[in-house]
């Protein structure tokens, strides 16, 4: 019987030493696959020209006329349409 015992904690203590050497292993791994969409989104990002220096801008940072034109700022939407 207490061969039994030994024989259960050297198994418990093998199956939590397993899972201490692939913890770390599959947290860099998914900490690569988190962030390598966010890079990829930012790079893939589609640019747009304004339409008053032509400055390429990203499409989140430009701003957007209510005719579909993009600008840089605001102040060139205003310069462009007065
Ligand atoms: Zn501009």
């Amino acid at each position: 019987m207490k061969f039994l015992l030994w024989a259960l904690v050297l198994y418990l203590v093998w199956r939590w030493y397993q899972s201490t050497q692939n913890k770390p292993e599959v947290e860099s791994t998914s900490k690569q696959t988190d962030e390598f969409p966010f890079t990829a989104t930012t790079e893939a990002e589609k640019m747009v020209s304004c339409m008053h220096c032509g400055i390429h801008v990203p499409l989140s940072e430009a701003i957007q006329a209510k005719s579909g034109m993009f600008f840089c700022s605001t102040e060139h939407q205003r310069q462009h349409t007065v």
